[in-house]
């Protein structure tokens, strides 16, 4: 090769080289749609509702994370909830690696297990017994069973925009006129099955009422997130909360408070002890696992001993009750009891709320903001959503474009405009500060 070929070859390759550096998050994005469907392993990560590559995440600590081109983001999806301490945080770190070298799993029972059900019983005092699964979806789908088990009826009610997993009975929205009957919301879901799920509107006391009046007698149970966080953050009325107690206790139906993302979120003793309402049954997950799979349900001991082996209603689990996955939650619990632990973590996502709304105030942008315990909710509208249709009705594509915004500005937050944002307690107030700058930046220019 001659020296002049031996220059070109060399530029080119450079110019390949620099041509080709594009961010590794696409790369890593593009090489997973080949193997993965959508190139996510949960589809709310593929940043379909907002646009764009999803980020690929290689270490977190504290309240940031690091994405595949080694950029820093201030975390408020904090996977989804679990991560209520902070990523890594020593002591869960270190209660994972001392459970694992004594051994990962064994299909057996282990003191951890009991442990960690005494504590559960003990912080929610409507948990009598308690089964450890391995995910919110076995939670609640159990849960159903239980509550058919127990009454001997089929049909269960569920509520607009409230999110309970991904097993079949669940995945239902409203049918067309007749309030009786749901529709499968998702292929696959057969339409017999949706039809024993009524899908009423969130907050919607009478509506409750109505339904139980029609057909009270056949609802084995009443499923609901106590707080909405699935469809954004819909705060719930008091006088519904005490409506869905009363007609469950009158009709004999079994009230389930879907519990897996505000357990051990909004207060140590859940939505059920900050709102103080008396469920049935519990389901738990997310914080309880302290970011590994870990999930529970739990509730009346009289409806609990219909579980096998001691009743005949079925369920099992390889890997429940998992001693690692069991010592990141008790690790996570014993962080959560701490004194002060739950007032921090409201100062700081109510310092965001409020920080960005008087940022927002500021330029005359419609938006609002409010939080529950360590949960927030942010709103492109007038007025604080209520209902699935009021949150349907904000603006989500200015929300969209506040996500990417914000995103440059090394802020991650869900990336969708129908799910509700979290704080941890390694946030500290600098790191809230820089949010709201880096909101204010983006107002100041919105237009
Ligand atoms: C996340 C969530 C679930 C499902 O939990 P997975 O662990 O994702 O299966 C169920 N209910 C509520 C309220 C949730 O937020």
């Amino acid at each position: 090769m001659s020296e002049h070929a031996r220059r070109v070859f060399r530029l080119q390759n450079k110019f390949i080289k620099v041509f080709n550096m594009t961010s590794h998050n696409q790369e890593l994005f593009d090489a997973s749609q080949q193997v993965i469907p959508g190139g996510v392993n949960s589809p709310v990560r593929a940043f379909r509702s907002v646009g764009g590559t999803p980020l690929f995440f290689q270490r977190g600590r504290g309240a940031y994370v690091w994405d595949a081109d080694d950029k820093r983001y201030i975390d408020y999806v904090g996977s989804w909830g679990p991560m209520i301490a902070g990523h890594c945080h020593p002591d869960v770190v270190k209660a994972v690696q001392d459970a694992a070298a004594n051994g990962l799993g064994f299909g057996a029972p282990t003191a951890s297990e009991l442990e960690i059900a005494g504590l559960l019983c003990r912080l929610l005092p409507s948990l009598e017994m308690v089964r450890l699964v391995s995910s919110g979806t076995e939670a609640t789908m159990t849960a159903i069973r239980l509550a058919r088990g127990f009454t001997g009826r089929s049909r269960i009610v569920k509520f607009e925009g409230c999110y309970h997993g991904h097993s079949d009975g669940l995945l239902v929205k409203a049918g067309s006129g007749a309030l009786t009957f749901g529709q499968p919301s998702s292929s696959g879901v057969p339409a017999e099955i949706a039809a024993l799920t009524t899908v009423l509107d969130y907050n919607d006391a009478a509506g409750l009422e109505r339904a139980f009046a029609e057909m009270g007698d056949e609802i084995a149970a009443v499923i609901v997130e106590p707080v909405a966080g699935n469809m954004n953050l819909v705060a719930p009325r008091p006088e519904f909360l005490a409506a869905l107690r009363q007609v469950c206790t009158r009709h004999g139906a079994v009230l389930i408070l879907d519990e897996v993302m505000t357990g051990f979120r909004v207060s140590l003793q859940g939505a059920q002890g900050y709102y103080g309402i008396k469920p049935d049954l519990v389901t738990l997950g997310k914080v309880m696992g302290g970011g590994l799979p870990a999930a529970a349900f739990g509730g009346r001991r009289d409806i609990m001993q219909c579980l096998a082996p001691m009743g005949s209603v079925y369920q099992a689990g390889t890997l429940s009750g998992n001693p690692v996955a069991v010592a990141a939650g008790l690790a996570t619990l014993k962080l959560v009891q701490q004194e002060g632990f739950y007032e921090y973590l409201e100062q700081r996502a109510k310092q965001l709320t409020e920080g960005l709304t008087a940022a927002a105030e500021k330029y005359g942008i419609p938006f609002c903001a409010q939080s529950v315990g360590g949960m927030f909710g942010l709103y492109f509208s007038d007025a604080i959503p209520t209902s699935y249709a009021e949150v349907m009705s904000c603006d989500k594509e200015a929300f969209n474009r506040f996500f990417h915004a914000m995103l440059d500005a090394g802020v991650y937050l869900a990336p969708s405009a129908f799910e509700a944002g979290f704080v941890s307690s390694a946030h500290t107030a600098a790191d809230i500060d820089e949010t709201i700058a880096a909101a204010d930046a983006i107002f100041s220019g919105w237009k």
